[in-house]
């Protein structure tokens, strides 16, 4: 078997179209237009080329975009006056923060004191919380961005087996939660789980958020199954650097039914889903209908 490709670069296009015509007539019917604002601290080259990229894409939709680049030795307490200040901001609907922030930052108090509503990243405990227990919360990007696209692929993932390798906070919880809110029976696979192989082998959808090179060799893939390679990860292979999953692409992609690749798989969803929250929360905010298909 080879398994369909599941290309991320074009659903991430697609999506993107979908919001830059929500945003249209936002602005056509109401006058209004979603604004995000985007917090660096310091200079992290890859931080920085990050919320460039979120800067263009979000222009590139008609939104309004805020950048706000502060030196790697801004004080908490600036900060959280900033982050005080665009919560205040009528204008702003969505504030995000890049992680990861320097040690002297407590990124917990920092990310708590968003507000709830325009927490695009969807990581405050509050929306952690509204997640866990079904109500409308915002979604983690990346996990919503896997969630579009296995509906796409099933329709109903409902009874499905899935196992998400990984229980981070920025992945594999929200997507575990987000697949049991489909009614999946879902397993979470871990640093610490026995007989992983056997685990994922009873997978009908298999999302792999390790950050571990090539992990998952094929024979761990269910025929049949889909695979959901979050994975980046930078490695030498014939003397050059190339990115890879944490999925061993050619062996898993025999064997699945359907599979991301890495690059253009999950990752161009990230930011297409942060447009996607953005255009909700300036929804949610000025009490109108929500884009259908864009949230979870
Ligand atoms: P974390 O490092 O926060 O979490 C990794 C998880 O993998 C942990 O729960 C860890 O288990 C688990 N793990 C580590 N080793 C093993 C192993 N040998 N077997 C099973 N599980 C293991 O990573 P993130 O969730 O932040 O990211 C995961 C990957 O996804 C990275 O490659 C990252 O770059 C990528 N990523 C991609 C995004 C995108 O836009 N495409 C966005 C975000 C992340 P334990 O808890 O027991 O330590």
């Amino acid at each position: 078997m080879t398994a369909q490709i599941i290309d991320g670069k074009a659903f991430a296009a697609k999506v993107r179209a979908q919001v830059a015509q929500h945003v249209a007539q936002m602005k056509q019917a109401h006058g209004i237009t979603p604004g995000l604002a985007v917090v660096l601290v310091g200079e992290d080259p890859a931080s920085q080329v990050y919320v460039r990229s979120k800067g263009k894409q979000t222009v590139e939709v008609g939104m309004n975009s805020f950048e706000h680049k502060l030196d790697a030795r801004t004080s908490e307490a600036d900060l959280l006056a900033l982050i005080a200040q665009l919560n205040a901001d009528p204008a702003v609907h969505g504030i995000l923060v890049q992680l990861p922030l320097s040690g002297h930052l407590n990124e917990d108090l920092v990310i708590n004191a968003i507000a709830t509503e325009k927490d695009v990243d969807g990581f405050h405990i509050s929306n952690v919380g509204l997640l866990a227990t079904g109500q409308k919360a915002m979604v983690p990007c990346t996990p919503l961005g896997c969630l579009m696209m296995l509906r796409d692929h099933h329709g109903s993932l409902s009874g499905l087996n899935a196992v998400v390798i990984g229980r981070s906070n920025i992945v594999g919880k929200p997507m575990a939660q987000l697949l049991l809110r489909d009614s999946c029976t879902v397993t979470v696979a871990h640093s610490r789980t026995k007989d992983i192989a056997d685990v994922v082998r009873g997978a009908d959808i298999v999302v792999a958020a390790v950050g571990r090179a090539e992990m998952v060799p094929g024979d761990w893939i269910k025929p049949g199954a889909t695979v959901i390679d979050v994975g980046i990860n930078r490695i030498e292979r014939d003397g050059k650097a190339v990115l890879v999953g944490d999925c061993d692409f050619a062996s898993c992609a025999a064997v699945a039914g359907a599979i991301t690749p890495v690059p253009g798989g999950v990752g161009p969803m990230t930011i297409a889903c942060l447009l996607a929250n953005t255009l909700t929360a300036c929804a949610r905010a000025n009490g109108l209908d929500e884009p259908q298909g864009l949230t979870a």
